[in-house]
């Protein structure tokens, strides 16, 4: 895997106001710095130990985003290293992660995860859900979280149309949010949706973080 020629071909197919997470997640650390020494400094890793494990051996100006299942027992470890947590898709994570940070005086930057794909398996709030969730008063007694934005993943399938429709989906449950309660606030400004297999399509509907792993690094062994 010739991961820094992976990254230059993915910089010239995404804009540059797009932030490339790369998704280091079942990779060793050399790989890290592999892409590292080719520029990158922002990473995504999916479980907590080793996040955990990871963090301390890299470089320390390395933004870390935790992008996977996420048991409430693990928050405080994901807590310590994330700079963004991508994955708060139920209401028990929102109050760890508020309890865990308001431990060590962070204020936690996180997006909500939907739910869009027609997967059992994937994760996350509705679209309807998360609408209603997200009040003023939910925001304001979580004061230890900061809300940036919503990410999603669209099914795994051949059909355009439906990863299309589905990133459609989560862009309009992002403005629906930002045109009502995060209206005065600045900071929610992201949509994380796209993979290796169907970020071109994310970029159509409004991606502002690209969520990329196999196309830098290649296949995982898992
Ligand atoms: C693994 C993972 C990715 C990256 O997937 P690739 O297909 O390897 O690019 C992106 N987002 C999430 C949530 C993941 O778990």
């Amino acid at each position: 895997m010739d991961i820094a020629h992976n990254l230059q071909a993915i910089h010239a197919s995404i804009p540059p106001h797009v932030k490339l997470l790369c998704v280091s997640k079942f990779h060793p650390a050399e790989a890290i710095l592999e892409a590292y020494n080719a520029g990158e400094r922002c990473f995504g890793e999916s479980r907590p130990q080793e996040l955990q494990q990871k963090a301390p051996q890299l470089p320390a100006d390395i933004e870390w985003h935790f992008i996977g299942n996420l048991q409430t027992n693990k928050v405080k470890t994901v807590v310590q290293h994330a700079s963004l947590i991508h994955s708060v898709a139920n209401i028990r994570l929102f109050d760890q992660i508020e309890k865990d940070a308001a431990k060590i005086d962070k204020i936690q930057d996180v997006l909500i995860e939907l739910h869009v794909a027609d997967e059992e398996t994937k994760q996350g709030f509705t679209p309807q859900e998360a609408t209603s969730l997200l009040t003023p008063d939910f925001v304001a007694t979580h004061p230890h979280i900061r809300l940036r934005g919503v990410m999603g993943m669209a099914s795994l399938t051949d059909n355009e149309a439906q990863i299309h429709s589905e990133f459609e989906t989560i862009r309009e449950c992002f403005n629906t949010l930002k045109n009502t309660v995060f209206a005065d606030k600045a900071e929610f400004d992201q949509i994380s949706i796209g993979m290796s297999g169907d970020y071109p399509i994310a970029l159509e509907h409004g991606a502002t973080i690209v969520r990329i792993g196999s196309a830098i690094f290649g296949n995982r062994n898992y």
